[in-house]
């Protein structure tokens, strides 16, 4: 359910977005506001939040009669008081002890018991060692007191075995290794006690029922407070002896200690307090001294029963300690610099595998089957190179010779060319796909979508028809079994001593024209396929396949690579990508594959001016885009991203796209696209917008990487601080492919200093690497992977950040790969069942 809190934000900001026009809720925002102000309140728990509420006196509010300006302000305002909210929310369900001001609102979702369970522990709480034959697979329900109903929540986190709750590893710790006496402690440090309860009782914080108490030691007496804890009151023994951790805050001139971390004091180890305690991410319904319970039972009997699969030499020279203690201290550290070297095991396993499965996959790729070794004619380079109305970039110059290198081995290339939207790497790969047919092969290029084959396969035969003879020359359908009218297949002359044939096969095909592809392909009498998926179904057979190249992979997974090969063929493999990737990503993510990268734009290239307006400003850039329309430009609009679900930024762009055709362009014409809409829709609206039949589109961000509009002059980014910087520099090379100016405005949904400096990254860099770089430094590995990433285990405790132990990894399963390339010695072989768990079905393993 949505918090009502929620609503007023999205309200709000509808509001901000339609220019304050009070159009965001059917009569007006104040009736809103009025009706709705009692129940906002009841929500917030926090005393200074609910002051700064009351100050701005919603059930009051005056919006309808205010200025624009006042308008304007006053919706800041009460979306800053939601951020703070926000915010206040995130750190209570992270942090344990905060100062006294938030603590009654932490309190509730950090230290939450339920009643019962509480009273049980007190009561009975014993370890359970020894309870019964527990083994790393058993369920987690085979520990007491973890019942069905908590075994599911866990589940939410991925924990279904003891050998996952083992690796569910704390996100940080408190701690409260500092012990004091009550007389030494300090304001606002955590601190541990040893104290007495002499006195404890049910009060009422607000109008909430909690614990308070009073705990002494011999240099003096001390006040501990509980919000949302009542039953405590009763749980202390008379007199009880207990460990106290928090922080302690100066209140009336009396130390406090707001919701501290307590356990009795007995002759076992503590858990809760006095120690480094770990704070686990935990979901809904799942409590921290629980799990800390749990855990430890777990930890204690099973951590030395993890088999290091590590060999000992990589250990040693790596100074890595040993899997069980590993797993021991990640949990409860014996100090500081224990986690660490517990963290940095535990990272270097999940780095190291990771490389030897990459390097496997090349190691399968390139070893399975030999490739075939083409010969490289060089005349025919020359003849391609002269035809082109350019001459080639060094860059080009230098990726090609790399590609080359790999064509002329007999074993398969596996190489993922980089290189930004118009640096040319279609004319290199269209090369490759020459020599590959020269040698007696076919070739593949497959696209993501069916306009982008439409493009390849226009460009592809226009250069290789370039020579001296037209198009139409070229265009000569076989008139036997095709229709005069197909576009499909063309046929190319100029570069070798037979005419070249050039097909286009795509899924939309009629069935008919599919399946006489499909049989020309069979018999050879295809040279080179270009299309979709349609490429890799299983009704599609080469007759003799030499190269694929792959336009952007990250659409391509390691599955459909593996697909092909799975056709029996072993065929070089080219992947290009528009992706800028930092090289220490590079290295992990696509550690299969070799790296080449054209890191220079061919000359004269024009640069999109890039602008960032404010919101308000939102009024400018329609007349802009209305401007370039009236000169026959056509403009993108990209809707913000909404991060819950595809559906709702579908809904989102389909409003947007409403209030735009009616309210603000009614007399252009608008075409939509989302990610909910069938493929053919979407291929639909993208050729429409190709043929210049709409004026505007407006998107979200699934829009194609490399479709070529030249007269496309304007990119609009709405909500562009939503977005990474280097997908609004995807976004920006969606225009600025003819010779005309073009334009990229970036309009946040909230400014801020943080947004405006983002985003002025983007007006002034304009180089993707740099961008890439830039954006990996502030939203962090994590994030930027997201998207990257599948096909690949997940890194729980591994930064990508960290070069040097990267680094380490992959020079360690490089070794070992030399020496035991599959792993099948005997002391290799718990490391390849670790292995192939955590690759499970991504990878063969022989
Ligand atoms: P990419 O595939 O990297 O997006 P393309 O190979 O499609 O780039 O090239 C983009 C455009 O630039 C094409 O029109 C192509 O003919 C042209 N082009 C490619 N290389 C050069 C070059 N060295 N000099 C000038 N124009 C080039
Ligand atoms: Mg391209």
């Amino acid at each position: 359910m949505m918090a009502i809190t929620d609503s007023l934000r999205k309200i709000l900001e509808l509001e901000q977005r339609k220019g304050y026009g009070d159009k965001a809720v059917i009569g007006g925002l104040d009736g809103y506001l009025h009706s709705h102000a009692g129940e906002i309140r009841q929500e917030i728990a926090n005393p200074g939040l609910l002051a700064t509420f009351d100050q701005l006196n919603l059930a009051n509010s005056r919006y309808r009669s205010s200025d624009a300006l006042e308008r304007k302000r006053w919706l800041a305002r009460i979306l800053h008081w939601l951020d703070q909210l926000e915010k206040q929310r995130k750190q209570s369900t992270t942090t344990l002890h905060t100062e006294l001001g938030s603590a009654a609102a932490a309190a509730d979702a950090a230290t939450q018991v339920q009643p019962d369970a509480q009273q049980r522990r007190i009561s009975s709480y014993r370890s359970s060692s020894g309870q019964k034959q527990l083994t790393l697979d058993s369920p987690i329900t085979a520990i007491t007191g973890i019942a069905p109903k908590v075994a599911t929540r866990f589940a939410k986190l991925g924990i279904t075995t003891i050998h996952d709750l083992l690796y569910f590893f704390p996100r940080r710790y408190i701690d409260y290794s500092q012990r004091r006496s009550i007389a030494d402690l300090e304001e606002g440090q955590d601190q541990t006690v040893i104290a007495a309860i002499w006195q404890s009782k049910v009060t009422t914080f607000g109008n909430r029922p909690g614990t308070e108490a009073i705990a002494g030691d011999e240099t003096g007496n001390l006040r501990l407070v509980w919000f949302n804890q009542p039953y405590l009151a009763r749980s202390f023994p008379t007199n009880a002896q207990v460990v106290l951790s928090g922080t302690v805050s100066i209140f009336k001139g009396q130390k406090v200690l707001v919701s501290p971390e307590w356990e009795l004091v007995k002759d076992k180890e503590l858990i809760h307090t006095g120690r480094l305690v770990p704070i686990y991410p935990l979901t809904q319904g799942l409590y921290p001294r629980q799990v800390r319970k749990w855990t430890k039972e777990v930890i204690d009997d099973m951590a030395w029963q993890v088999g290091d699969f590590l060999p000992s030499e990589i250990r040693s020279r790596c100074q890595l300690l040993d899997l069980g203690e590993a797993i021991t201290q990640i949990h409860y550290p014996d100090s500081q610099p224990m986690a660490e070297k517990a963290r940095k095991r535990l990272a270097f396993d999940e780095l190291f595998l990771l490389q030897l499965g990459v390097l496997a996959r090349k190691r399968d790729w390139q070893e399975g089957q030999p490739g075939n070794a083409f010969h490289i004619d060089q005349e025919i380079i020359d003849r391609f190179s002269q035809s082109l109305p350019f001459t080639l970039t060094r860059a080009q110059e230098r990726v090609l010779d790399e590609i080359l290198a790999d064509l002329k081995q007999a074993r398969a290339m596996s190489r993922l060319l980089q290189g930004e939207v118009g640096s040319g790497k279609t004319v290199i790969a269209t090369l490759a796909l020459l020599l590959a047919v020269s040698n007696g092969f076919q070739a593949a290029l497959m696209a993501p979508t069916e306009v982008l084959a439409e493009q390849h396969f226009r460009n592809v035969c226009d250069h290789l028809c370039s020579t001296s003879t037209p198009d139409h020359s070229c265009d000569e359908p076989d008139r036997n079994t095709v229709s005069s009218k197909s576009i499909h297949i063309r046929r190319c002359t100029g570069f070798l001593s037979r005419p070249l044939t050039v097909a286009l096969l795509v899924g939309s095909l009629p069935d008919e024209e599919k399946k006489d592809l499909h049989r020309r392909i069979a018999q050879g009498k295809i040279d080179i396929a270009i299309g979709t998926h349609a490429l890799i179904q299983k009704d599609v057979r080469f007759h003799r396949l030499g190269l694929a190249v792959i336009d952007e992979q990250q659409r391509f997974g390691v599955l459909q690579r593996s697909a092909l090969r799975q056709k029996g063929y072993n065929p070089h493999i080219l992947i290009m990508t528009a992706t800028p990737i930092p090289r220490t990503m590079a290295l992990t993510l696509y550690g299969d594959l070799d790296l080449s990268v054209i890191d220079e734009l061919p000359p004269g290239r024009q640069v999109v001016k890039t602008k960032y307006l404010e919101p308000q400003q939102r009024e400018k850039a329609y007349a802009f885009v209305r401007r370039q329309v009236s000169n026959h430009r056509q403009a993108f609009i990209i809707c913000p991203l909404i991060e819950e679900s595809e559906a709702s930024e579908a809904r989102a762009a389909t409003s947007e796209h409403q209030y735009l055709s009616k309210q603000v362009f009614p007399d252009l014409k608008l075409g939509l696209l989302h990610g909910r809409m069938a493929p053919a829709e979407k291929e639909h609206v993208m050729r429409c917008f190709r043929d210049g039949e709409l004026d505007i589109l407006v998107s979200t961000s699934v829009v194609e990487v490399g479709i070529d509009i030249p007269s496309a002059t304007v990119m609009l980014v709405e909500g562009a601080d939503r977005f990474g910087l280097s997908q609004l520099h995807q976004f920006r090379g969606r225009v600025g492919r003819g010779s005309d100016q073009s334009y990229c405005v970036l309009i946040p949904e909230r400014p801020s200093p943080e947004a405006s400096e983002r985003l002025h990254f983007v007006e002034t860099i304009h180089d993707g690497f740099a961008l890439a770089e830039k954006d990996l430094d502030i939203r962090g590995p994590g994030e930027f992977f997201g998207t990257l990433q599948s096909g690949l285990p997940d890194l729980k405790i591994a930064k990508l950040s960290n070069l040097d132990l990267l680094e380490m990894a992959r020079g360690e399963a490089m070794t070992l790969f030399q020496n035991d390339n599959y792993l099948s010695r005997v002391e290799h072989s718990p490391l390849r069942q670790r292995l192939s768990a955590v690759w499970s079905d991504r990878i063969e393993w022989s």
